[in-house]
C-alpha cells in the first residue's frame, strides 16, 4: 500500500498525474501550490478499486450511497479561488466531505481543516483515508452541514461541496471578517460557483462558471 501515502513522485500513477496537471494548465488553474498538491494527491484512493483506473481522468467518478468524488478541475477550481487572498488560511470549513478528496487537498494548503458529512458511512471511510495518508490537521463531524460548525468558527474560509438553492445564512455568520465562502448555487442539476467575502459590514459577491454539483441535503444518516 506504499503510494497510498502523499510521498510524490515514482509511484505507478505519476504518468497520469502529470497528464492530469497539463489539463488542469489548460483549463485555467494558475495557483502552482494547489497543482502541486494534486499532482502528489492520490485520487485512486479516494474511489472504489474497480474505478481506480479513471482516477487521474479529468471526471467526476460515484463513490455509492447517490455521491460522487468531485471532478478534479472543480476541485483546484475552488481550491484556488478559496486561496486567492494575500493572507495565508488557517482555519477552513468543509461542507460535504463525501470520500474526502477534496479535504485532503485542503489538508495540504492551510493549516487546520474542518469538514462536515451527512451521510456517516462515508465519513467514516473518510477519516480512515486520512489516517492512512497521515494527514493529522483534519478533524470531522457527522451533521448537516448547512449549519456549519459553530463551536469551530468563525472561519478563514468555507468550502461547500453540495449545491443549495441559496447560501445558507449560518455559513455566512460563521465568516471571520475577509473570510470567504466558495459555494455552488442553484437549481438541481445546474448551478454557479460564487464566491462571498465577508466585510465589515457588507458581503462583497463573485459569480464564476456553471457546475454541476449533487444536492446539499438536510438532515444526517
Ligand atoms: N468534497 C467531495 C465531494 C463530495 S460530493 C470530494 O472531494 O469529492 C458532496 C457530498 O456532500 C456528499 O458526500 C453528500 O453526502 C454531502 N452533503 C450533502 N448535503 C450535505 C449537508 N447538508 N451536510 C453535509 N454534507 C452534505
Amino acid at each position: 500500500m506504499d503510494d497510498l501515502y502523499l510521498t510524490g513522485r515514482s509511484t505507478s500513477s505519476q504518468r497520469p498525474l502529470d497528464r492530469l496537471i497539463k489539463t488542469l494548465k489548460q483549463k485555467g488553474i494558475r495557483n502552482q501550490h494547489v497543482l502541486d498538491v494534486i499532482r502528489k494527491t492520490p485520487r485512486h484512493a479516494f474511489v472504489d478499486e474497480a474505478l481506480a483506473h479513471k482516477a487521474y481522468e479529468n471526471k467526476s467518478l460515484p463513490i455509492g450511497h447517490q455521491q460522487t468524488i468531485s471532478q478534479p478541475y472543480i476541485v483546484a477550481r475552488m481550491t484556488e479561488l478559496l486561496l486567492n487572498q494575500e493572507e495565508p488560511m488557517q482555519k477552513v470549513l468543509e461542507v460535504g466531505t463525501g470520500c474526502g478528496y477534496q479535504t485532503t487537498v485542503l489538508a495540504q494548503l492551510v493549516e487546520q481543516v474542518y469538514t462536515t458529512e451527512r451521510i456517516n458511512a462515508l465519513l467514516i471511510q473518510a477519516k480512515k483515508r486520512f489516517r492512512q495518508l497521515g494527514l493529522y490537521n483534519i478533524r470531522s463531524l457527522h451533521t448537516d452541514g448547512q449549519w456549519g460548525w459553530e463551536t469551530q468558527g468563525p472561519f478563514d474560509g468555507i468550502i461547500v461541496t453540495a449545491a443549495p438553492k441559496d447560501v445558507p445564512k449560518a455559513l455566512l455568520s460563521q465568516l471571520k471578517v475577509n473570510g470567504r465562502l466558495v459555494i455552488p448555487v442553484g437549481e438541481t442539476t445546474r448551478q454557479r460557483l460564487r464566491v462571498l467575502v465577508r466585510r465589515e459590514n457588507h458581503f462583497e459577491r463573485q459569480e464564476f462558471e456553471p457546475v454541476s454539483f449533487v444536492p446539499l441535503l438536510g438532515g444526517q444518516v
